[in-house]
């Protein structure tokens, strides 16, 4: 179910979803190569990426991140792109309350078809423009808590809470047993 390996070396297949254009590739890269390329072009098709990151108790956890513009123009497309997965990472921009309503649309489109116990997370990215922001705080955590996801506000740019986002998710991934 997208999670595999043992219990100390998980693996797990995550998926990046939300509006084109509210950072999900930029994450994935600040994330995997510690890089902002603020030229970088619009992604075209998919692209496949992994990460490991090690937490506290030894365990390792490989992430296979999922990152295609395919799903933000066909819809009916997504549902070969979330399968499997046991993390779905749906990202708005706050400077866009468009991006956060199309956000919305995916917590029900998962909680409704996704993989049973899949982690949710709700990403506020481009929290560095903050004399832009038009989603607050309190609506995005809101609604998360509502819908029982972790949520937290990030910056591609600036690097601000984009290690913290995977290791939270990380933290809350279902362990197999010993
Ligand atoms: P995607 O379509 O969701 O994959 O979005 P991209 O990662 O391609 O980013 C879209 C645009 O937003 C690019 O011009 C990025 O430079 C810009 N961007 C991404 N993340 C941030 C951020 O955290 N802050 C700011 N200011 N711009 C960002
Ligand atoms: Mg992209």
């Amino acid at each position: 179910n997208g999670g595999a390996a043992d219990a100390k070396n998980l693996r797990v297949k995550l998926v990046l979803l939300g509006d084109s254009g509210v950072g999900k590739s930029c994450i994935v890269l600040r994330f995997v190569r510690g890089q902002f390329d603020p030229t970088s072009k619009v992604t075209v098709g998919a692209s496949f990426l992994s990460q490991t990151i090690a937490l506290q108790d030894s365990t390792t956890v490989k992430f296979e991140i999922w990152d295609t513009a395919g799903q933000e123009r066909y819809a009916a497309l997504a549902p070969l792109y979330y399968r499997g997965a046991a993390v779905a990472v749906i990202v708005y921009d706050i400077t866009s309350p468009e991006s956060f309503n199309k956000a919305q649309y995916w917590v029900k489109e998962l909680q409704k078809h996704g993989t049973p116990d899949i982690v949710l997370a709700l990403v506020g990215n481009k929290a560095d423009l903050h004399e832009k922001r038009e989603v607050s705080v309190q609506d995005g955590m809101g609604y998360a808590e509502k819908n029982g996801m972790f949520f937290i506000e990030t910056s591609a740019k600036t690097a601000d809470n984009i290690n913290l986002l995977f290791e939270e998710i990380a933290k809350r991934l279902p362990r197999p047993a010993l």
